[in-house]
C-alpha cells in the first residue's frame, strides 16, 4: 500500500492520519500541541512513529504533510503564527525530516523515503475537501474554514493556487468595513473579524455590555459563539438577531470571492459550519439575496465532508503530491 501521513498542527493538539491515495484514513494518533519549537519538533516524531506503529500493512511511506498555523513560503518556512509564537520563523519540515526517516527505517513494515512539505493549515483543509470530500472532482471551487478566524483554500482549474510567495487564500484578512475592527494581522476592519467564530463571540459580548443577551454566558463564565448558538436554537431573538447580522458579513465575503474567482462551488468547513441552521443557512440566504443580478453565475454552497479530520488528511493529498 503506498501510503503517505498528513498531521494538522493545531493550537491545542497535533493530529497526524496515514492515508492512502483515496483519502481512506489507514491509522490516526493525537499528541498534545507543545508551546516551544524543541518540543514541537519531538512531537510531529512521536505522533509519526504512533501513526506508523498503528498501520495494519506494510506500506511505502510516499510523503509526510504539516499543516502549520500560520503563513507558510514557498520554502516551508513558517511565518506570523497565531497560537504558537514559539516556532515563528522555523523550517519544521527540513528539521523533522532526519528523524522521520529513522523513524521509517526502524518500522520494518515501512519502506520509501518520504519527502516532507508544510503548508498553511487552511490550505491543508481545503486540499482535503478538494482531493476527497465536497469539492471533489470540481475544477473551481473555494473552501472557507469558519473557525477563531477564517481560512481559504482556492482552486482554479483543478489546482490549489499558492500564490507568488505562497500566501494565496488569506480570505480572512479581505476588509469588508472600512476603519472597521482592529485584526491580529495589524490590519482594521478584515472579515474574520464580523463572521468568524471569535466576531461572533465578541458581538455577544457587546450586547452583554449593553444590557442585552442575558442567558447567553458559558457555565464557566466566557461567552463564546456555540452559546450564541445554543441561544438562538432554543429560540432567543437578540442571539438569532446576532448571528443574522454575523451571516451578512459572511455573505458580503462569499460575494466578493464569486466575484474574484466565478468558482462553481463554496465548501464551508470548521466549527461554525455544524450551526447550518442559524448561521450557514440565514448566510446563503443573504448571499442569494446580493447575487440577485448575477444571473446564470449561481454559486452553490455545499457543508464540508471530512470534519475534524481535513487538516490531516488534505495534508497528506498534499504530500501525495495531489492537486499541484
Ligand atoms: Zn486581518
Amino acid at each position: 500500500v503506498r501510503a503517505a501521513i498528513g498531521i494538522d498542527v493545531g493550537g491545542t493538539k497535533l493530529l497526524a492520519c496515514a492515508v492512502d491515495e483515496r483519502g481512506r484514513v489507514l491509522s490516526e494518533a493525537y499528541e498534545a500541541s507543545p508551546q516551544h519549537r524543541d518540543g514541537l519538533i519531538d512531537a510531529l516524531e512521536t505522533v509519526t512513529i504512533a501513526v506508523l506503529a498503528d498501520l495494519s500493512d506494510a506500506v511505502e511511506l510516499i510523503g509526510v504533510g504539516l499543516g502549520l498555523p500560520g503563513l507558510v513560503d514557498r520554502d516551508g518556512v513558517l511565518h506570523e503564527t497565531a497560537n504558537l509564537h514559539a516556532i515563528d520563523e522555523t523550517t519544521i519540515a527540513a528539521e523533522l525530516e532526519p528523524r522521520v526517516l529513522a523513524a521509517c527505517e526502524s518500522t520494518l513494515r515501512v519502506e520509501g523515503r518520504p519527502s516532507i512539505i508544510a503548508e498553511n493549515d487552511a490550505t491543508c483543509a481545503a486540499a482535503g475537501e478538494l482531493a476527497f470530500g465536497e469539492a471533489s472532482g470540481i475544477p473551481d471551487a473555494a473552501v472557507i474554514t469558519l473557525g477563531t478566524g477564517i481560512g481559504g483554500g482556492l482552486i482554479a482549474d483543478g489546482r490549489i493556487v499558492f500564490g507568488g510567495q505562497g500566501f494565496a487564500g488569506e480570505v480572512g484578512h479581505m476588509v469588508v468595513v472600512a476603519d472597521g475592527e482592529p485584526c491580529g494581522c495589524g490590519g482594521r476592519g478584515c472579515w474574520e473579524q464580523y463572521a468568524s467564530g471569535s466576531a461572533i463571540a465578541r458581538f455577544a459580548r457587546e450586547a452583554i455590555a449593553a444590557g442585552g443577551l442575558a442567558g447567553v454566558v458559558g457555565e464557566d463564565g466566557t461567552v463564546r459563539a456555540e452559546h450564541v448558538v445554543a441561544a438562538a436554537r432554543a429560540g432567543d431573538r437578540e442571539a438569532v438577531a446576532l448571528l443574522d447580522t454575523a451571516s451578512r458579513y459572511l455573505a458580503i465575503g462569499l460575494s466578493n470571492l464569486a466575484e474574484i474567482l466565478d468558482p462553481t462551488v463554496f465548501v464551508i468547513s470548521g466549527g461554525l459550519s455544524d450551526a447550518e441552521d442559524v448561521f450557514l443557512t440565514p448566510a446563503i440566504a443573504h448571499f442569494g439575496a446580493q447575487r440577485r443580478g448575477a444571473g446564470p453565475r449561481a454559486v452553490e454552497v455545499r457543508r464540508a465532508s471530512l470534519g475534524s479530520r481535513a487538516g490531516a488528511i488534505g495534508a497528506g493529498a498534499l504530500a501525495f503530491g495531489l492537486l499541484r
